[in-house]
């Protein structure tokens, strides 16, 4: 590595993509970023929260333009955390699903091999896989060598990538590794997520500002832990002398129910039932079992364990959703 080393971070512009930049950066990395089209609007959310971060234009489905930020940042890691991301939508856009989180994972492999066959310090590879591959659970808790059942074409896509991600590390000796990463949320989740979709109503309820609440099934079980604390077990694996796969995940378990009863609880409301109602329309058609995940081999190779406690991550989200709804930007 040289003096000053250097990162291109797909997905920069995401949740992970800003805490990672941000990681990075307070570690003395040149941070260098893919981006979307010629007027993102987020650009300015990665300058303003990653300064300093050089941004280069490219799209996982188009090779060419990953060829050229590979190059253009001679990157001694790089991270792949750019995907079609919303489960929910990859039912509708599964074509595009399958081009950026299958086959883009492919694309920025092969620049990243290619750049490694020709430059002499080459690059290591980190791809964020995702506990959805687990979808119908085969054994509970999850470890990295539990078998697959995804049950969404983006669970699909992402079995793909993380396969594949093995395969190069396999065959061409690339330093690939891989998170199986169970959710995790913080106030930059978008709001089409149900973390946040909920922090930010039990803000506005406080505030007088919204009615009700509408979610889909509140029995859904999930391992949440805060994205701050992820990527640094992404930033982690590639400082191993051996690439690998991880889990990366808290180990405890809550549903939507406990989620509610924290967020509503902080903002001092005890019984929440006459503010949630459910709806159908929001259920999925295959919904994912118990997602607990067993990150004993994270904590034992590379010394990680997540920091924040779900009640804390809740908490966290609900008194910024507060302050946001409060004053309102522009
Ligand atoms: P996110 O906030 O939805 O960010 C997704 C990023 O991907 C955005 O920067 C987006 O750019 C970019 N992107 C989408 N399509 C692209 C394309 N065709 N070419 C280039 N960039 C593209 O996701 P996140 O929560 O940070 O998650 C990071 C990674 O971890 C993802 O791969 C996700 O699937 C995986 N993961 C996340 C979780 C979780 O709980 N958060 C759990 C398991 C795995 P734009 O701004 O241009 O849209």
């Amino acid at each position: 590595m040289s003096a000053r080393p250097s990162a291109l971070i797909t997905g920069i512009t995401g949740q992970d993509g800003l805490y990672l930049a941000e990681l990075l950066l307070a570690k003395g990395y040149d941070v260098h970023g893919l981006i979307r089209g010629k007027n993102n609007a987020k650009q300015a959310l990665v300058e303003a929260i990653a300064p300093g971060t050089v941004l280069h234009n490219g799209d996982l489905t188009d090779l060419p333009s990953l060829v050229r930020a590979v190059y253009a940042s001679r990157p001694d890691e790089v991270y792949n955390l750019a995907s079609m991301s919303y489960v929910a939508n990859s039912w509708e856009s599964t074509q595009l699903t399958t081009e950026v989180n299958a086959k883009g994972v492919v694309n920025v492999l092969e620049a990243v091999r290619l750049y490694t066959d020709t430059e002499p310090q080459g690059a290591r590879f980190f791809q964020a896989s995702s506990s959805e591959m687990f979808g119908k659970v085969q054994e509970v808790p999850q470890r990295e060598t539990t078998l697959p059942w995804p049950r969404s074409p983006y669970a699909v896509a992402k079995v793909f990538g993380h396969h594949m991600t093995i395969n190069y590390r396999e065959s061409h000796g690339m330093h690939a590794s891989s998170g199986i990463l169970f959710n995790h949320e913080s106030p930059r989740r978008p709001v089409d997520f149900v973390t946040r979709k909920i922090t930010r109503a039990v803000a506005r309820i406080s505030l007088g500002l919204q009615d009700v609440l509408t979610l889909g099934n509140l029995d859904v079980e999930r391992d949440w832990g805060f994205a701050g604390d992820y990527v640094e077990a992404m930033w982690m694996m590639l400082q191993q002398e051996e690439a690998d796969d991880y889990v990366i995940a808290t180990g405890q378990t809550h549903s939507l129910r406990d989620l509610l009863d924290v967020a509503f609880g902080h903002v001092g409301v005890d019984d929440w039932s006459h503010l949630v109602r459910q709806d159908p329309a929001f259920f999925r058609p295959a919904e994912a079992n118990l997602t607990l995940g067993d990150a004993s081999k994270a904590r034992e190779v590379l010394g990680w364990k997540p920091k924040v406690t779900f009640a804390e991550l809740v908490r966290m989200m609900v008194d910024h959703d507060v302050a946001e709804a409060a004053h309102p930007i522009g």
